[in-house]
């Protein structure tokens, strides 16, 4: 069965979506079958994926509202992994939902229908901790947690964590935490270094080794519908995100983390760590440029 990772964090802009996408690509790159699950009206994981959301039908929404299956509704993309189509149709669908038994559990069970067809699915939540979001932590075995290294970044970290907890309680007790991802990080900018300073001392191994630079490719990708292996493949952001698909991989077989290896900047526009993480011993192949393996 496919192990279901949610990417949340109710705070807004923190890179849930970018990490979400490009974490999607780089485990593809290393040839797991992965879906990616757009809960977030505002469809940014499937615009970024090169899917119109406006055209995807059936879509999450449907799927939510038992009117299709996720099988039918998947779309698959040119970063070699599948998208469940997400847009504004999930507000109506959250809403509709609200009224319904079991609601927190319809994607948990719809998921379920596919999870011998791949071997990692990711879900996008939206920057609330609404019933979109409880359904994704319901469905979840494991919560990634994009923390942008910047002012205010423990804001609302403690309600969030309160939110797990509840979760794990009373909807989905087998919930981990997958770990606090540092993102937008700047080496140049003391403040980043204070911040991921502080939520290591807060959290501790919590923290994932993996380290997401501020990468201005990682930014422009988004527009082009492309993930950042297939736009820039030799970029820092690209490089960042395969680091973490190999320490995703690596916690899934219960090995320890690699130890952190420095490599030389490739991009001279990027601000950048002094030592990015390595590929934690885990063997991936970014996809060619020409989309081809
Ligand atoms: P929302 O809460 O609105 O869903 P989000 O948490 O999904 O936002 P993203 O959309 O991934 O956050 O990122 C917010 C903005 O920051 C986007 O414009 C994105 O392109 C940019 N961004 C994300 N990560 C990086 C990065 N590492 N370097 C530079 N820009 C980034
Ligand atoms: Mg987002």
């Amino acid at each position: 069965m496919a192990r279901i990772i949610a990417v949340a964090n109710q705070k807004g802009g923190v890179g849930k979506t970018t990490t979400a996408v490009n974490l999607a690509a780089a485990l593809a790159a290393a040839k797991r079958r992965v879906l990616l699950v757009d809960l977030d009206p505002q469809g940014n994981a499937t615009m970024a994926s090169g899917v119109d959301k406006h055209a995807a039908r059936p879509n999450g929404c449907a799927v939510l509202l038992e009117e299709a299956t996720v099988a039918d509704a998947v779309v698959a993309t040119d970063g070699h992994y599948d998208v469940l189509p997400g847009n504004g149709d999930l507000t109506a669908a959250e809403l509709k939902l609200m009224d319904t038994l079991a609601r927190e559990h319809r994607l948990k069970e719809q998921l379920a229908t596919v999870g011998g067809r791949y071997d990692t699915i990711l879900i996008d939540c939206p920057p609330s901790l609404n019933l979109l979001t409880l359904n994704a932590l319901t469905a979840a075995d494991g919560v990634l947690i994009p923390v942008q290294c910047e002012y205010f970044a423990l804001e609302g970290l403690s309600s969030l964590l309160e939110t797990v907890k509840a979760v794990r309680q009373r909807l989905n007790p087998k919930l981990e935490i997958e770990g606090l991802l540092r993102t937008m990080y700047d080496v140049r900018n003391n403040l980043g270094n204070e911040v991921s300073a502080q939520l290591t001392t807060h959290f501790g191994d919590k923290v994932l080794r993996s380290i997401i630079p501020r990468n201005v490719r990682l930014a422009e990708a988004p527009s082009h519908g492309q993930p950042i292996h297939l736009y820039d493949r030799s970029s820092r952001g690209a490089i960042a995100y395969i680091g973490l698909a190999g320490e995703v991989i690596r916690r899934e077989r219960g090995l320890p983390p690699a130890p952190v290896e420095p490599h030389e900047a490739d991009d001279p526009t990027d601000i950048t760590e002094p030592s990015a993480p390595g590929v934690h011993g885990v063997v991936l192949k970014a996809p060619a440029a020409n989309h081809q393996d």
